[in-house]
């Protein structure tokens, strides 16, 4: 990805990036960044008429996007989802400092695609006592955290006051750290369990001190995929409903989309034209991660890994398509820290955060979810930054922004 001033790549995004100096000059100039574009960018017509799109500032269709998806010219693609990228944050990229926290592993719903989950007496299988959580967090704080990630299993027995405890004392003991806990998956299993509505489930949520909620369980809302890799989690549109309530009440969530394992084009294109309708309706989603899938360990791991090729189309198809999204995240510890930094060229504004101790993604890659802590170095981040040529590193202004909680 070296780039070099002769480039006609570069001279044309050189021509894009001067301002015009009034209307005319703004008009003639914009005619003569449409024909750098077709002419030096595009090698694939069918993305003459997105481009032109994306340049007017206009929505891309469904069939924008299968295109998009379908295009043979990939760094066109990425360039153009650059261009949305710069317009919205220059080159500044966020990141932030957290610690995962997972209260128990101990799953009922079997999800096919999922490493993680345990039946409740299997070999692997944990529950933390609420005690063992606090000093797990103790120590993140120790280590920098600013944010908890708080996701786990939907425990049979554990009761909803467990979960509500745990962010009591989380926040009793670091106030001043962003909980960002619960996804909608488990948000509608603690409905059920205490028998209380979303609504209820959800204010007591934040009642007890949830700042907001990770955007994990969305996988791919197509039934036909959620049939085949996880059959019991909820429906994409009681996933979508119940996020739109968490906005309602004032909790803002981020979004995901699992790619890369049974899913079409079609069925992420409607995955993100379905998230892209209810941010219109609700404004609370606040960065959206398209995460990779990881087959090892799982029921599916016959399926063969995502490609970089594959990775970073997502992400620059999710930057083009999700044009009411404020932030697209690069998820390293998915996509591996060497895609994530080619991945901020490519639409990603966002390079998720410094994180140590269990998680789901780590169950994916070593069996019985093994314990080894992984936490990244700022100054490898930092780099990963800098060197993504010219981006600039910022935790302050994730910090500022939205509580540094737009981090999955
Ligand atoms: S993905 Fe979530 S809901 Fe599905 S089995 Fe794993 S932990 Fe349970």
């Amino acid at each position: 990805m070296k780039c070099s001033n002769d480039s006609p790549r570069i001279t044309a995004v050189a021509a894009l990036r001067q301002p015009a100096s009034n209307s005319l000059g703004s008009e003639e100039s914009n005619r003569r960044k449409l024909k750098l574009l077709s002419d030096l960018i595009l090698t694939d017509t069918k993305l003459r008429p997105i481009a032109d799109k994306v340049i007017a500032g206009l929505r891309l269709s469904s069939q924008d996007g299968i295109e998009l998806y379908r295009s043979p010219d990939l760094l066109a693609v990425g360039w153009l989802a650059n261009y949305v990228r710069e317009k919205k944050h220059g080159n500044v990229t966020y990141f932030n400092v957290n610690r995962h926290i997972n209260p128990t592993n101990v799953c009922v719903a079997h999800c096919k695609l999922c490493a993680f989950g345990r039946d409740p007496n299997s070999p692997g299988a944990y529950s933390y006592a609420l005690e063992e959580i606090y000093q797990r967090a103790e120590q993140g704080v120790r280590e920098g955290a600013t944010e908890f990630h708080i996701v786990g299993g939907l425990h049979p027995d554990l009761p909803f006051d467990y979960f509500l405890e745990m962010i009591r004392g989380l926040k009793q003991r670091c106030p001043g750290v962003h909980l960002k806990a619960f996804t909608m998956v488990e948000v509608h299993y603690f409905s059920r369990i205490a028998k209380i509505s979303i609504e209820e489930t959800l204010r007591r949520m934040k009642e007890a001190g949830v700042d907001s909620c990770p955007g994990g369980g969305a996988e791919i809302f197509h039934p036909r995929v959620r049939r085949v890799i996880c059959d019991h989690k909820v429906s994409g549109q009681v996933w979508l409903n119940t996020a739109k309530k968490a906005h309602e009440i004032g909790l803002p969530s981020n979004a995901t989309m699992l790619y890369g394992h049974v899913e079409t084009e079609e069925e992420r294109v409607d995955h993100l034209v379905k998230l892209r309708e209810a941010q219109d309706q609700t404004h609370g989603f606040v960065a959206f991660i398209p995460l990779a899938f990881h087959p090892d360990n799982t029921p599916l791991s016959h399926i063969p890994k995502t490609t970089g090729y594959l990775d970073l189309r997502n992400i620059a198809v999710s930057r083009l398509m999700l044009d009411n999204f404020e932030h697209i995240k690069a998820y390293w510890i998915m996509l591996t820290p060497s895609i994530a930094q080619i991945a901020l060229r490519f639409g990603a504004n966002d390079l998720h955060s410094l994180s140590s101790g269990r998680s789901f993604e780590n169950a994916a890659r070593r069996p019985h979810h093994a314990t080894r802590p992984r936490l990244a170095h700022s100054q490898r981040l930092i780099c990963l930054h800098r060197n993504a040529h010219s981006r600039i590193p910022s935790p302050q202004q994730a910090n500022s922004v939205s509580a540094n909680f737009y981090n999955s």
